[in-house]
């Protein structure tokens, strides 16, 4: 693999890509610094300022201060503000994209895809932010009225993952701000230059001092306990990881915080006998390799009827062989690397424990050798129902097939992971895929399709996928809470 030659500021926004603290409007500089990582060749891309906890809590300051003015303003201004933000955003798309794939390491179409798709975030929630409803209805008793609004939750804390570093945070900008509430976004370590950005672009957008902050605390926990425990924080909203968000969850609940969880995913990809096994393989191939595999949505476990299991198995090496790894940025690859050497090692170490476990190489297998995070797509052939691998988020190119000849017993196996986010069926049948889906202990199902996430859709899992949708209407009702008035008029 080449390694890049392309400066960040040629790559990105302008010179002026910001790396420092956003708090009450003005950028901060600290003297401490992250080093953000180029995956591509473990090189220092940018040093961005590391906040420390008192410059954290000034951002919940200065979030708390703004919240009055916000809450009041009328929901048509605050919904000119989002949809300014959507349009810079699609005039900086390529921009953006090219900044996303330079600091996660996803190739450049993904990128595109994902700005695209962040950029939709603040279009959706542009149009909710007029369409925050209530109730008026005479008590069944007719003693009273029953007067029912919604109010702005307050400063909200905004947590986000490195794996979709624009649009897990607009997917939570955008509501909240529709909503009327101000926010502190925390976005992970490796990625925020992403969120810098998008920061940078909300402000020309005209959002008011102080109502989006951005700290970039390193290590976060302290900073993140700090943020909580300030009396001033009535949502968390996070996304990442069911560990850290179990730690978030505990710490939240000392001071009755209103939680928002997206937690990890285990997709199952179930392939029915008469699943039309070309456009399931379209679909395999959008589950498991949008974002190199790096996605909560990545399915992670395929039970293929004995049926259709040979043809499935070569059909999916064939794509998967086919695709090329390396430097995001280049055209010809097709993936990207992954965002670190630890994860690296990591997919290594689960690919190893399969083929100790009996499972079988059909193609790739091995971690890149120039230098690179990069590994090599790989398909593994008969892997039991008990694989250890199949227990964990891969996330990363790697597809486990399972062989299945009872729908029941599948059924039970998609079922009986501590994850469920989302699933994906494939059948010609939906009477039985729409049965299927009814019965899978997952918050979304993707029927004859690979790819879920719609910003006008409840997105979230259930068990330890975490709690509450982001998306659609649902989205926008997270940022609020309801008032109910009993009266007599
Ligand atoms: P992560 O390690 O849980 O980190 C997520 C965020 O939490 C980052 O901003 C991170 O900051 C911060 N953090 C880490 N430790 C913390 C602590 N002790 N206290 C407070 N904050 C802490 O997750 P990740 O590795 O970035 O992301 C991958 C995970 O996210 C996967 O499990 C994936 O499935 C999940 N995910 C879920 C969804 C969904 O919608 N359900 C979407 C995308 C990703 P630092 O970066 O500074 O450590």
């Amino acid at each position: 693999m080449q390694h890049k030659t392309t400066t960040l500021e040629a790559a990105t926004l302008d010179s002026g890509q910001p790396r420092d603290s956003l708090i009450g409007g003005s950028w901060i500089t600290h003297t401490n610094k992250i080093d953000v990582i180029n995956p591509v060749d473990g090189s220092t891309l940018a040093k961005v300022s590391s906040a420390s906890v008192e410059d954290c809590l000034a951002a919940v300051d200065s979030a708390h201060a703004a919240f009055e003015s916000w809450r009041t303003t009328a929901p048509r201004a605050r919904a000119e503000i989002l949809r300014k933000s959507y349009e810079l955003m699609i005039v900086d798309h390529e921009k953006l994209a090219r900044l996303i794939t330079m600091e996660n390491g996803k190739v450049l179409s993904d990128a595109r895809a994902e700005v695209a798709y962040a950029a939709e975030f603040f279009r959706w929630f542009s149009e909710e932010a007029v369409r925050i409803d209530g109730d008026y209805r005479r008590a069944p008793s007719g003693a009273n009225w029953l007067l029912v609004t919604r109010q702005a939750v307050g400063v909200a804390l905004l947590a986000t993952p490195w794996n979709f570093p624009a649009a897990m945070a607009t997917r939570k900008i955008g509501p909240a701000l529709a909503a009327g509430c101000t926010v502190v976004l925390k976005p992970a370590s490796d990625t925020p230059l992403t969120a810098l950005a998008i920061a940078e672009i909300m402000k020309r957008a005209g959002v008011p001092d102080g109502v989006v902050n951005v700290v970039v605390p390193s290590p976060a926990g302290p900073a993140v306990s700090a943020m909580l425990k300030s009396d001033r924080i009535r949502k968390l909203s996070f996304t990442g990881s069911t560990q850290v968000g179990a730690v978030l969850l505990a710490q939240a609940a000392e001071k009755i915080i209103n939680c928002s969880m997206e937690l990890g995913g285990n997709a199952p990809f179930v392939v029915f006998e008469d699943a039309d096994i070309s456009s399931a393989l379209d679909g395999a191939m959008l589950a498991k390799m949008r974002n190199g595999g790096a996605a909560c949505t990545a399915a992670n476990r395929f039970f293929v009827h004995e049926r259709v299991y040979d043809a499935f198995a070569d059909g999916l090496t064939q794509r998967m062989s086919a695709l090329v790894v390396g430097d995001g940025l280049d055209p010809k690859t097709t993936v990207g690397p992954l965002v670190s050497r630890a994860q690296q090692q990591r997919i290594a170490e689960l690919v190893a424990s399969a083929t100790r476990n009996g499972a079988e190489i059909t193609c790739g297998g091995t971690a890149s050798t120039d230098g690179s995070f990069g590994f090599q797509p790989t398909v593994l052939t008969e892997v039991g129902f008990d694989a250890p691998i199949l227990n964990e988020e891969i996330f990363g190119p790697v597809a486990p097939l399972v062989r299945f000849n009872d729908a029941d017993d599948v059924l039970a196996h998609s079922n009986k992971v501590e994850h469920g986010l989302v699933s994906y069926v494939y059948t010609r049948d939906i009477g039985r895929g729409m049965r299927f889906a009814e019965a899978l202990e997952s918050g979304m199902v993707g029927l004859n399709r690979g790819l879920v996430s719609d910003p006008a859709a409840p997105f979230g899992g259930v068990k330890a996928s975490g709690l509450g949708r982001e998306g659609g209407h649902d989205g926008l009702l997270a940022f609020l809470e309801t008032k109910y008035v009993a009266g007599n008029w």
